[in-house]
């Protein structure tokens, strides 16, 4: 099979990850062993031998690379040759404004290019330990459905608490949608602790009125079930707060929603009946996450549900909440940026297996792991994309770019993420400025402004990376809102 030299890279895990990590590769002229388990052992999700079969939904959702975060990393990945995208745009099903797939058809159009590529080979096994030292370079793309031996082995090497076998995910707001004319800044107690200011939390004030609404609201929403084979997964106290609910009114208020050792900064002499306390979750400081929301209410209902809070009326979610069965390890903590495992640098993981979330940005890592490890094997230097673009602000994001809290430290404070523009760094200041010719400027049309902003520095700064040409016009002002074309 080989034309060439260099020795070959392992990756174990032909899912959405490993088959994108082995076209870079092999693209890049190294050679390619592709161990992927299905066809001998099965997972409790997948239902064929295909790779990348899709086990869900058949949505890479949205493709607007104009003014959404998705679509950006969808054209960014274009951009670099990615095999995931070429096939999903040529078994693309109607959707309208989102890219879906005829996930048949997208499989096996996968498969096929990864077997005919001379420099592939697939093997069918499971690998149930850590790489022999004759493997050299691997990469780990054995997704949130890890065969239990490796996970196993994974877990010997970076700690019971650095694997997580489920993850808890509580909702995600964009800073800058919460209203602090309702809401303060304030740790409770107005406690400093190691690294912080006395005032790191968003908190929002509920009145009895209102607490007693939003928990006939959670006990009403409708929630998602468990699949059979995950089992209910309520551990650590890390209870769904609907269920909390349930169990009783007062609840919430002496768990999450606690109102003790907080003063509203608006309104000092009334004490808040209870309050929602959101934390600090990137170093960007753009993203707040609900404090002990995890949840497994349906995403409409989060939405509406969690709009009811005080401060939160007109909150965007950068990701809404769940709990499901994932296996997935600290990055923050055990990986370096170019996504090598800090004991053992020779390995490599990348998928959702890292803590990101979802098919694009699973297969997204695992383009940048196949990069990365192709230019290492190559003796290149290794440069990842830059902060500005999609695929840079996902990487930093689950390698450090996450912020590690003190009071819920180890692997519950790292839940997985899907891409969003709150990952990216702001803009220069001044960037944002009214159209000639609009009267009303209003807030809604700022944030339009602020993302086809951000999307057209990531396709550029991208297209410089890549060293391709660019998808965007030169600078100049952002044309009316909603008329950008890439
Ligand atoms: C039930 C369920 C529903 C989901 N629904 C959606 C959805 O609707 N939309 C969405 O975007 N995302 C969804 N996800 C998440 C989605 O599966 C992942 O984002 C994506 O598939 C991850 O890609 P990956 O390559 O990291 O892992 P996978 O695509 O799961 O690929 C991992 C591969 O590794 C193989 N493997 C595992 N262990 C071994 C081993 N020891 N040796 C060899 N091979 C091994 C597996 O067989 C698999 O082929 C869902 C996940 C689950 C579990």
């Amino acid at each position: 099979m080989t034309h060439s030299t260099l020795s070959p890279v392992h990756i174990v895990g032909g899912g959405l990850a490993g088959s994108e990590a082995s076209w870079q590769l092999a693209q890049a002229g190294v050679p390619v062993i592709l161990h992927e388990m299905r066809g001998v052992r099965g997972t409790d999700a997948h239902k064929t031998d295909g790779l990348a079969e899709l086990v869900c939904s058949n949505s890479f959702r949205s493709d607007d690379a104009t003014a959404n975060a998705v679509g950006v990393i969808h054209a960014e990945m274009r951009l670099a040759g990615s095999l995931i995208m070429a096939c999903a745009d040529k078994h693309q099903v109607p959707a309208g404004g989102a890219l879906a797939v005829d996930r048949d058809g997208f499989s096996d159009a996968v498969t096929r290019a990864l077997h005919e590529h001379p420099l592939i080979t697939v093997v069918r096994e499971e690998v149930q330990g850590l790489p022999p030292a004759e493997w050299g370079l691997t990469i780990f793309a054995t997704g949130p459905l890890t065969s239990p031996s490796l996970a196993a082995a994974i877990q010997a090497e970076t700690g019971k608490d650095a694997l997580a076998f489920f993850d808890a995910i509580a909702p995600i707001v964009h800073r800058d949608s919460i209203d602090m004319d309702i809401c303060w800044y304030q740790s409770r107690y107005d406690k400093v602790g190691p690294g912080g200011t006395g005032k790191d939390y968003i908190n929002c004030p509920l009145d009895k009125q209102q607490y007693d609404a939003f928990v006939d609201a959670l006990i009403a929403g409708d929630t998602v079930g468990f699949k059979e084979w995950e089992g209910t997964p309520y551990f650590d106290g890390c209870l769904p707060i609907e269920v909390m609910a349930e169990r009783g009114r007062e609840t919430l208020r002496h768990g999450p929603m606690k109102p003790m050792g907080l003063t509203n900064a608006h309104n000092p002499t009334v004490k808040a009946y209870a309050v929602v306390q959101l934390r600090q979750d990137n170093a960007l400081g753009t993203l707040y996450n609900m404090v002990g929301f995890q949840t497994k209410l349906k995403y409409g209902a989060q939405a509406e549900i969690f709009r009811m809070i005080p401060g939160l009326q007109n909150a965007e979610f950068a990701r809404l909440g769940g709990l499901h069965r994932n296996t997935y390890i600290h990055s923050p903590t055990l990986l370096d940026h170019t996504l090598r495992l800090k004991s053992r640098p020779t390995l490599r993981f990348a998928g959702q297996i890292t803590g990101c979330e979802g098919y694009v940005e699973s297969a997204a890592i695992g383009l940048l792991a196949g990069r990365f490890a192709a230019a290492e094997r190559k003796g290149s230097e290794i440069v990842p994309p830059p902060a500005t673009t999609a695929l840079g602000s996902l990487l930093n994001h689950i390698t450090g770019g996450h912020i590690v809290s003190e009071d819920e430290p180890g692997k519950r404070s790292f839940q997985p993420m899907n891409i969003n523009f709150g990952l990216f760094p702001e803009l220069q200041p001044g960037s944002i400025v009214k159209p000639e010719g609009v009267k009303r400027f209003r807030g809604k049309d700022k944030t339009v402004m602020k993302r086809q902003l951000m999307a057209r520095r990531a396709l550029r700064d991208c297209a410089n990376w890549l060293g391709v040409a660019s998808p965007v016009s030169e600078a100049g002002p952002v044309e009316p809102i909603s008329a950008v074309g890439v």
